[in-house]
């Protein structure tokens, strides 16, 4: 039980022929849902945050001490990761105040300049004995977002950047968008085959919300470990907020949360047991 490297959880999991999921953090509420449904799959789970997440919360160090909370009051194995670090200082940050793992997100950038970046984020995060995870090429989308920039990984790139950089977990982009797709959902899993023959490194799949769960297994199978969910879990609170708005008196303000809470960790739990089934 307790925190570890994600990379440490990621290469177990792969050993397993699983992928971990790992869930957006922005309070206490759903923070402890995660924990909840970690513990009743008996699997790993990694809690994520981007600072837009956790400054609201009051920084990093509020976060870590509220996971460390519930990883040690519900008994699992999990990571504490920093997602979409935006620069140095943030990974610096996070990798201070207890976070076993950073991202650092470079991936709009050009190929150099994401290599010298998220280099220098490695170095950071060894230091603190903590993963690095970085993206090549562009995982687009989110609220709507335009797709234009979305960029698919270039094979002939992987070798060079695992070398250069030392990243720890590396995230691909194979056709997943950040936040609703506009159209079908159809991941490019011959990418992801030539990858997964190029390095050993973790592999990172953004967006996985509304991806259809045979094209996730598939995904599994061919080498993604660790799968990102914000949307679906947001979706499944929002929808317990609303229940409750529709059904409560102000008077009630302290069950408010209650049905925010029980959808969002049934639907966190469904998510790590389809990512932990053995795929056959
Ligand atoms: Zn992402």
């Amino acid at each position: 039980m307790g925190l570890y490297r994600m990379d440490t959880l990621l290469r177990q999991a792969r050993s397993q022929k699983i992928a971990l999921g790992a869930f957006e953090c922005w309070d206490s509420i759903n923070i402890q849902g995660i924990a909840k449904a970690s513990a009743a799959c008996k699997t790993p789970v990694i809690f994520q945050a981007t600072p837009m997440e956790y400054e609201p919360m009051g920084g990093p160090a509020a976060l870590t001490n509220m996971v460390q909370f519930y990883v040690e009051k519900y008994g699992i194995d999990a990571a504490l990761h920093l997602d979409h670090g935006g620069t140095l200082e943030q990974v610096e940050d996070c990798a201070r105040n207890g976070f076993t793992s950073v991202m650092l997100d470079a991936s709009a950038a050009c190929f150099e300049e994401n290599v010298r970046l998220s280099a220098a984020a490695a170095e950071i995060a060894h230091a603190a004995n903590i993963s690095l995870e970085a993206e090549l090429g562009h995982v687009t989308g989110g609220d709507g977002g335009e797709d234009a920039d979305s960029a698919l990984t270039v094979p002939a790139e992987v070798v060079e950047f695992v070398r250069r950089t030392k990243v720890d977990c590396l995230a691909v982009s194979i056709g997943t968008v950040h936040g609703e797709y506009r159209g079908k959902p159809e991941l490019h899993l011959d990418l992801l085959a030539e990858i997964a023959s190029l390095v050993d490194t973790p592999l990172v799949l953004h967006g996985g919300s509304g991806t259809p769960i045979d094209q996730l297994h598939k995904a599994i199978k061919l080498g993604i470990t660790k799968i990102n969910i914000c949307t679906d879990i947001h979706k499944a609170f929002l929808a317990g907020i609303a229940e409750a708005q529709a059904t409560l008196t102000p008077s009630l303000a302290g069950n408010f949360y209650r049905p925010a809470a029980a959808k969002m960790t049934a639907k966190t739990e469904e998510m790590i047991r389809l990512f932990s089934t053995e795929v056959k």
